[in-house]
């Protein structure tokens, strides 16, 4: 069975505290290993729950306010030193790839690999990664500066193939991939064989959306529709909505609500203010509108499991 795991490396905003590093999370599918958002101590993080270095290939900032990209240099710049020499590709913002660049070039680092920047629009969803088995959409938020939430979604998987029924009608090899696309088999006696009769369903591909930094946003919904897990920040409980309008944030129940509309399957929140330090009023206060929630913490992971394939 396929991995499709998403680890939390840091839930606080804007100042860390003892127990929560700021914005970063770890996204594994089938092996592929996404780091979504990097604030500061991230790698620090990553030792502390085992995450391989090697394995990152793609790096995801939302965001340029410094809780979400603090670690980022640092991270480049270990990458370096343990004598990385893959590439490297960071997804983010316009403005990301200057910052990184000039402090590379006052402190006259030369990478040894080759790191690649993609600047995003944050107006518009997009399709900014794609392999065999994942692609990456942009998701466009609404904070003080341009901000990105990422949805990442498995591509679905060809149909199974019987192989008893394959046998039985004994089905050249040339017509295979297009029963595997839906097809139905005619014999030579001009029978028709039905496909659901020849092949099994794949399991329904799976589905992770990062709502990053935002004020509470219902255009959002239809992107997200039907997402397995769906992490979108708090910062704010309830009683401090105007706080959250005023910074753009979002509180416990605008998190329930996008949760809701959009049929998530299960919520995380995260990203708290450093003023709640008991952190189950937030989950508590969440959970009355949507009881799937649970809460964002450092090491904390959570897996989507992959269902069977179904005749
Ligand atoms: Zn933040
Ligand atoms: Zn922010």
């Amino acid at each position: 069975m396929s991995s499709f795991d998403l680890t939390i490396l840091g839930c606080s905003s804007a100042t860390p505290t003892s127990f929560r590093n700021p914005t970063a999370q770890i996204l594994n599918i089938s092996e592929r290993f996404f780091l979504i958002d990097c604030g500061e101590g991230t790698q620090m993080a990553m030792r502390r729950f085992k995450v391989k270095f090697s394995k990152i290939n793609h790096i995801f900032i939302s965001h340029l306010h410094g809780d979400h990209f603090f670690g980022l240099v640092g991270l480049l710049s270990s990458f370096h030193l343990l004598g990385r020499t893959n590439s490297l590709e960071v997804f983010g913002p316009k403005g990301l790839k200057e910052i990184v660049e000039i402090q590379f070039k006052y402190s006259d680092t030369r990478l040894r690999y080759q790191l690649n920047f993609i600047e995003l629009d944050t107006t518009v969803s997009q399709t900014i990664f794609e392999d065999n088995k994942v692609e990456v959409k942009t998701i466009p938020l609404s904070h003080r500066i341009p901000c990105n939430g990422y949805l990442f979604m498995e591509k679905p998987l060809p149909k199974g193939l019987k192989k008893s029924k394959v046998q039985f009608y004994n089905i050249p090899i040339a017509n295979l991939p297009g029963i595997k696309r839906g097809d139905d088999f005619i014999t030579e006696e001009g029978k028709v064989i039905s496909n659901a009769d020849l092949t099994v369903d794949p399991p329904p591909p799976r589905s992770y959306a990062f709502c990053s930094d935002t004020i509470y946003l219902e255009s959002i919904v239809p992107l997200i529709k039907g997402v397995d897990l769906l992490y979108h920040e708090a910062t704010f409980m309830q009683d401090m909505q105007d706080r959250a309008k005023e910074t753009y944030h979002s509180t416990t129940i605008d998190a329930a609500n996008i949760a809701l509309r959009a049929e998530a399957k299960k919520l995380v929140i995260g990203h708290y203010s450093a003023r709640y330090r008991d952190l189950d009023p937030m989950l508590a206060e969440a959970k009355t509108v949507f009881p799937e929630t649970e809460l964002a913490l450092d090491g904390k992971a959570f897996s989507v499991a992959q269902q069977e394939w179904r005749s």
